[in-house]
């Protein structure tokens, strides 16, 4: 999901990489070009995961494109795989704590974890993977950088546990209508939010679903 476009990153120099690249706009294109031509053209392009808000336009730029696996290093950016908001989801980490986080972590809101095509499993063992490091400073790909990247997981961390407290009370209560669950573990949000809370509460069901942990079938 784009917020207010995505980030680009440079990273390094002689030459550069780019990390996601996130529009075929040509006017985006030409102005990587030319900040890449400063620090000694792109070497490589880096993507956090294959969303289109992020990979569209990496062809473009005339070098190699790798979406790489964690657990490799490309160009001094060690790579961790990130899965939950996508499953090939990647963040790199640098040697001096920078991570470039794509849509695991984001500046502003909240990452959607899609149903279906994502895992809000894999993505909560995703953000204790980064608790695990030690990250400086967290470059995301929407929205300003985050300057105290601890502070910001468990934050992460402790809104969507405090989501699955809400619901599994209400389930533990014999509630067994999806609008009456919603209702109840979200009702500090705005109305037309409540859209993307629908979704938010069904990647939190396929979870408790996968952990043996939902109490018989849901109503509407
Ligand atoms: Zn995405």
């Amino acid at each position: 999901m784009t917020l207010e476009g995505t980030n680009t990153y440079l990273y390094g120099a002689d030459p550069c990489v780019v990390i996601d690249t996130g529009s075929e706009d040509a006017g985006h294109l030409e102005a990587i070009r030319a900040a890449a031509a400063e620090r000694g053209g792109i070497g490589l392009v880096l993507l956090t995961h294959s969303h289109g808000d992020h990979a569209a336009g990496a062809d473009r730029l005339g070098a190699e494109v790798v979406l790489p696996n964690g657990g490799e290093t490309h160009a001094g950016l060690r790579v961790l795989a990130t899965p939950g908001h996508a499953a090939d989801h990647v963040c790199f980490l640098s040697e001096d704590g920078v991570c470039f986080s794509g849509d695991l972590v984001l500046g502003l809101g909240s990452t959607i974890v899609p149903p279906g095509g994502g895992s809000l499993a894999a993505y909560m063992d995703s953000l204790r993977l980064l608790q695990a490091e030690e990250i400086e400073l967290m470059a995301p790909g929407h929205g300003p950088w985050i300057l105290d990247p601890a502070a910001k997981l468990a934050e992460y961390v402790e809104h969507r546990e405090m989501r699955e407290r809400r619901l599994l009370a209400a389930l533990d209560r014999g509630e067994r209508s999806r609008a009456a669950l919603l209702a109840e573990a979200w009702d500090d949000i705005p109305i037309e939010l409540l859209p993307m809370a629908a979704m938010a509460m069904e990647a939190h069901l396929e979870k408790l679903e996968g952990e043996g942990r939902l109490p018989g079938e849901l109503g509407e």
